[in-house]
């Protein structure tokens, strides 16, 4: 009975119900701190996020609008594509909406490739805030969509360049599905990449830090990653800076792979001693 009373009197003040009701909405929905960022959930970073990375916008070109772009063309030349070995990954960056990044490659080097894709979806978002931030202009200066043609090796033997036109024939004209402008193009050498010492003293140091195994090849996976990601980086830089001198923006580059690769020893290092830990208490139940 006393329902039906409540339900009565509710009839009865329809506008003050609302707004009681408005009122407790408010004060549910506001929020009593800063809101966390987008970019990595509050993992890994060292200071509160600019409000910049809170308000994600729209991908500027979606990875899907990009595939059904690359679908609708004829089907001969799909085909020609495809029997070619030419293969087409897609990666973007989680807490900005540009620049899709298109890994051109062969199907050989498919896993590799793919390497470059987690590198930018992944190790990007947990890389120190910092280091992002040094990237925050370039980045949302950058074309909206960044072809990379990733290549085994260069007969020049250099990491990468860019490229002052696209080659990669489906990107090389603007279209709208990739957002209208003109894309931006570099190549990199993986297998360079590989055998490159970025920072001698620092990747041999933390190299001796990992057992021989499986915690050393994680490591050295990452390690690549890092690496690849600070080349895609530094060509961005000099992409949308043409007039800032190589060495600040090598500096930047590399000031970039050094705090993130030492985020991730860090990192790794923190779940060693979880493991060990965990396996010591196993062993006092036993
Ligand atoms: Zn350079």
């Amino acid at each position: 009975m006393a329902g039906l009373a409540g339900s009565a009197q509710i009839g009865q003040f329809p506008s003050l119900l609302g707004r009681v009701q408005g009122w407790l909405a408010e004060a549910l929905i506001r929020p009593t701190h800063r809101p966390q960022p987008v970019l990595d959930g509050g993992r890994n970073c060292d200071q509160q996020p600019s409000l910049s990375n809170v308000m994600v916008p729209e991908p500027a070109v979606t990875p899907d609008g990009v595939k059904a772009y690359l679908a609708s063309r004829p089907r001969y030349i799909r085909w020609r594509e495809w029997l070619g070995g030419r293969r087409y990954a897609l990666a973007a960056f989680t807490d900005r909406p540009r620049p899709l990044v298109v890994v051109a490659h062969s199907r050989a080097d498919s896993e590799k490739a793919l390497e470059l894709v987690r590198a930018v979806e992944r190790d990007w978002a947990e890389a120190p805030q910092g280091c992002r931030e040094a990237y925050e202009e370039i980045l949302r200066s950058s074309p909206k969509l960044v072809v990379i043609q990733f290549r085994r090796t260069n007969i020049c033997g250099c990491l990468g360049h860019r490229h002052v036109i696209v080659k990669e024939p489906p990107f090389a004209e603007p279209h709208d599905a990739l957002g209208g402008d003109p894309a931006g193009e570099l190549d990199i050498a993986y297998r360079r990449v590989e055998s490159w010492v970025a920072l001698p003293l620092t990747d041999i140091a933390l190299d001796t830090q990992f057992a021989a195994g499986s915690r050393l090849r994680d490591f050295q996976a990452a390690r690549l990653r890092l690496q690849l990601l600070s080349i895609l980086l530094h060509e961005i830089n000099h992409m949308v800076r043409s007039q800032e001198p190589e060495t600040s923006i090598r500096e930047r580059s590399l000031a970039f792979y050094r705090d993130a690769l030492a985020r991730y020893v860090d990192n790794a290092k923190a779940s060693l001693s979880l493991t060990i830990d965990r396996s010591f208490s196993r062993f006092e139940q036993d």
